[in-house]
Order: structure tokens, then C-alpha cells, then sequence
């Protein structure tokens, strides 16, 4: 199922080395993912922080619903997570699968997921290049991450389903209002017209976070507001935040 990223050649596995006939090798790391990155990551300081603070924010399970919904979607023996980052999302969903896979480019994710979750195979690699062989995977998940949507379709096996989830129009409003004059919607996903859409539903629910600057740090807008606009939101001691997902399910045809 995995394939070489140099020849693309099938890769088989022998205790900690991944190898393909024309013997390029990649070794698993001792928390047991593997690296099929071409470029070398380095690791950043600043990268290791936000990832701190995502990891603390994600496990309040604020976003449990979400991934419990997810869940119930899923199906098939074979499951990736698609820039699944520090595997949140992976861990639970990928337990029900004989195989369970999780991608993302970000080592430092990477490296948290592998400690976590042993079932689940972690790889270091790009969304738009991805080291599976042809309709190989069941079931696929895109959540809250730019969507590689021909890759994903040519990994998916016929009938193989893909559940894609991000903001919906009313998801952290309460957080823009306090950030902006005239917060405005979210805009409705774009619908990926090579697959069948199966459903598309929008889910929420609404939550006091008590760690307001946490949620701040898991959305854009950290980096599209007026310092003011920050201040703000450091003064809070806490703020019931709607929390609204799209999750639209496809499947291949
Ligand atoms: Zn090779």
C-alpha cells in the first residue's frame, strides 16, 4: 500500500525500514513514524509553541463532538487522515480500522501523534504527493486542512469515501465580535464536483472557553487582527463560543 516518494515503486517493510525494489530506504523513527519528506524540516522553536498550544486547546475536547459525528461516518479497513497534525482526530477514528495511517508535513505533529497513538502509522509527508499506491485507502478525512482533492481521489478506492469538515458560517462568531467592528459569516465550502456527495451537514455546539487566547491561536485570525482587536481578547477571562462544523461526506465513483 505505501509506495517509494523517489520511484514510486511499492515499498515493503522489514522491522524498522521501509524499502523498494530499486532499494531507497526510509527508516522508522524510534517513536515509529516514518519520514518520506524530500526537503529537510527543520524544527522551529515558534513551530513547537503554537503546536503546544493547539495540542492543549484540542485535548479540552472542545471539538469532541465533531470528532464523535466524524466517527459515526467513517468506514472501511483502510483509514488516513490527511494533514492530520498532532492526531487529535486520528487516534479515535483510526482505532476502529485494521489500518490506520495519518499524514501531515509538520514534524514536530508528527513526532507528538507517534507518541500518543501506536496503531496508527505516522508519516511525515506533503498532501499533494502522498506515498499510496493507487485506490488503495477506504475511507479518507480532511479536517480543518487544504484539501489535496485529486491526490485524495487517486488514492481512494472505487466507493471509498472522503468526509472533508471545516468552519461553518457561524463557527467562533462570538470571537470575531470581539475582534472585529463587523465580524462577518464564514462562506459555505466549495462542493468537489469529481466526487458524489453523499451528505452535508452542519453541526455545532456552544461552549464557555476559558482559555479564549488558546482558541485565538487556532484560527487565522491571530494573524488578521488590529492590536487592539488582541488586547481585547487577552482581557477575557472567558467567552461562550459557538463552535460550527460543515462535514460534508463524498464518495468516489
Ligand atoms: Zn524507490
Amino acid at each position: 500500500m505505501l509506495i517509494c516518494p523517489v520511484c514510486k515503486e511499492k515499498l515493503i517493510q522489514e522491522n524498522k525500514t521501509f524499502r523498494c525494489v530499486n532499494n531507497h530506504s526510509f527508516d522508522c523513527a524510534k517513536q515509529g513514524y516514518v519520514n518520506f519528506s524530500r526537503k529537510q524540516t527543520k524544527n522551529h522553536g515558534d513551530n513547537a509553541l503554537m503546536l503546544k498550544a493547539r495540542t492543549d486547546f484540542l485535548e479540552k475536547d472542545y471539538y469532541d463532538f465533531m470528532r464523535q459525528y466524524v466517527k459515526e461516518k467513517v468506514k472501511g479497513n483502510t483509514y488516513l487522515d490527511a494533514g492530520c497534525g498532532q492526531g487529535y482526530y486520528t487516534k479515535e477514528i483510526g482505532k476502529d480500522f485494521d489500518q490506520s495511517y495519518g499524514i501531515d508535513l509538520s514534524k514536530e505533529a508528527i513526532l507528538h501523534a507517534s507518541k500518543q497513538d501506536k496503531h496508527t502509522q505516522y508519516i511525515v509527508g506533503s498532501l499533494f504527493d502522498m506515498p499510496f499506491s493507487d485506490e488503495s485507502i477506504d475511507c479518507v478525512t480532511s479536517i480543518f486542512v487544504p484539501l489535496g482533492q485529486d491526490e485524495i481521489y487517486r488514492i481512494l478506492k472505487e466507493n471509498g469515501y472522503w468526509i472533508v469538515v471545516g468552519p461553518g458560517p457561524k463557527h467562533c462568531f462570538e470571537l470575531k465580535e470581539v475582534l472585529y467592528d463587523t465580524p462577518y459569516e464564514n462562506e459555505m465550502p466549495e462542493i468537489q464536483e469529481q466526487y458524489d456527495m453523499v451528505s452535508q451537514e452542519i453541526i455545532k455546539e456552544t461552549k464557555m472557553v476559558d482559555d479564549v487566547w488558546a482558541l485565538l491561536e487556532m484560527t487565522p485570525y491571530r494573524y488578521k487582527t488590529s492590536q487592539a482587536g488582541l488586547d481585547r481578547v487577552k482581557e477575557l477571562e472567558r467567552l461562550e463560543v459557538t463552535f460550527e462544523f460543515v462535514v460534508t461526506v463524498y464518495k468516489k465513483i
